[in-house]
């Protein structure tokens, strides 16, 4: 049995199962699934894969539940997956290359948590200096709000990369959801509440019929693609459904960053992502010569990416998933802490201070890699 739950703003004292919606049978056997963890003195149980249709990042704490974000199905091709996944209007936003985070209030405190359910100390000390404001008006009135977006840029624990005007780390709002029942405001009347809190937001390219949209579409990932960005999530209108569709740009770059640790990424994710490109070159119509230069940069992302990796091996250096972060010194220990509790082993590069604030660039040493390309380079015979 869970600990009965301290009253709640929602149904005070409703058991866990109830607000997860499930009989009494199947939280049991749920629970075995759920792993514990503590933040600061505040113990939490979280479900790090989806099961018995509940998401995955599902966290029960302090006798509430904060749903998991919902996984996002794709379309390879969009002249035919758009009409075919939406029956109504649908809102086109971008999709921002970062890692996702939901941010609840417990118990007067902004917590953040990443897609598996865990509480990040750093992204949450992060959102706590750069929203505190907003975030406090925005409970205020929505105590049981879950606000979802991507945090983004360059200085980035898990997932850097490069957008104009952000040069450091940011928030950028995609969703808002009731944190229990995990239902989404629509699109508009999420964005015209982010607006109204200040809360910076993805961009927004208009709502419109299935198929017009997928008419638009190929133009506007073209520029996306031209600009390094992500991609594209589609809604309808009222937050429900889901699609996204992704750049090549972001493909190469998946693709570039799994082959720099080749014995790191399984064989699938790489797999999927040159089918993803082979359905747009023929989607895209692209010419003989176009192709051509498609495949040529796809061979670059991937083994221009790998021969620097052994090269770096060959030279004596560490390989792995290289970050840099600013904060303040306390949150940066935060964040080598936590990283390091996940178990990985981490290479400090660079650490200095600038102005009252510490910056550190280390490296997520990726084991498989540098053994076996160490190994493969001392002659080890490969038995494949
Ligand atoms: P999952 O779909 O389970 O999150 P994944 O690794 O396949 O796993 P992505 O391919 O990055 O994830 O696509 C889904 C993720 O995209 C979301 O979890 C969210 O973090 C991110 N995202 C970025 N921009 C948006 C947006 N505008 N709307 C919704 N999600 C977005
Ligand atoms: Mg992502």
């Amino acid at each position: 049995m869970p600990p009965s739950p301290p009253p709640s703003s929602s149904s005070p004292a409703a058991p866990y199962h109830e607000r997860l919606g499930v009989s009494e049978e199947s939280f049991d056997r749920l629970e075995e699934h759920l792993e514990r963890r503590v933040h600061e003195n505040l113990e939490y149980r979280h479900l790090s894969n989806r099961r018995s249709g509940i998401e995955r990042g599902t966290v029960l704490i302090a006798g509430t539940v904060v749903r998991g974000f919902p996984k996002i199905p794709r379309t390879l091709v969009v002249s035919t997956g758009v009409p075919e996944h939406f029956h109504g209007p649908v809102a086109v936003e971008e999709k921002l290359n970062g890692y996702n985070v939901r941010l609840v209030r417990i118990d007067g405190d902004v917590l953040a948590f990443t897609r598996s359910g865990i509480v990040c100390p750093f992204t949450t000390r992060v959102v706590r200096r750069d929203l505190e404001a907003e975030l406090e008006a925005l409970f205020d009135e929505h105590p049981r709000a879950m606000v979802c977006g991507e945090m983004i840029g360059p200085e980035n624990p898990y997932t850097a990369h490069e957008y104009p005007g952000v040069d450091s780390i940011a928030f950028r709002a995609f969703g808002w959801r009731d944190r229990e029942r995990g239902t989404p405001l629509p699109v508009l009347e999420r964005r015209e509440r982010y607006e109204s809190f200040g809360v910076a937001q993805t961009q927004y390219f208009g709502t419109d019929e299935p198929d017009a949209v997928a008419d638009r579409l190929l133009d506007l990932v073209d520029e996306l693609d031209a600009e390094g960005r992500e991609g594209v999530v589609l809604q309808s209108r009222d937050g429900d459904r889901q699609l996204k569709y992704t750049t090549s740009a972001a493909n190469r770059g998946d693709l570039a960053y799994a082959f720099s640790m080749p014995f790191e990424y399984g064989q699938e994710f790489v797999f999927r992502r040159l089918i993803r490109e082979a359905f747009q070159a023929v989607e895209w119509g692209e010419s003989e010569p176009e192709a051509r230069e498609r495949a040529h940069r796809l061979g670059d992302a991937i083994l221009c990416s790998m021969i620097e990796s052994i090269d770096a091996v060959a030279a004596g250096e560490t390989v792995g998933d290289r970050h840099t972060v600013r904060a303040e010194p306390e949150t940066i220990d935060a964040l080598l802490e936590h990283l390091r509790e996940q178990g990985l082993t981490l290479h400090i590069e660079q650490d200095r201070a600038e102005n009252g604030e510490r910056v550190v660039t280390f490296c997520k040493r990726s084991q498989s890699t540098n053994d076996k390309v160490r190994n493969y380079l001392d002659g080890q015979i490969v038995d494949v």
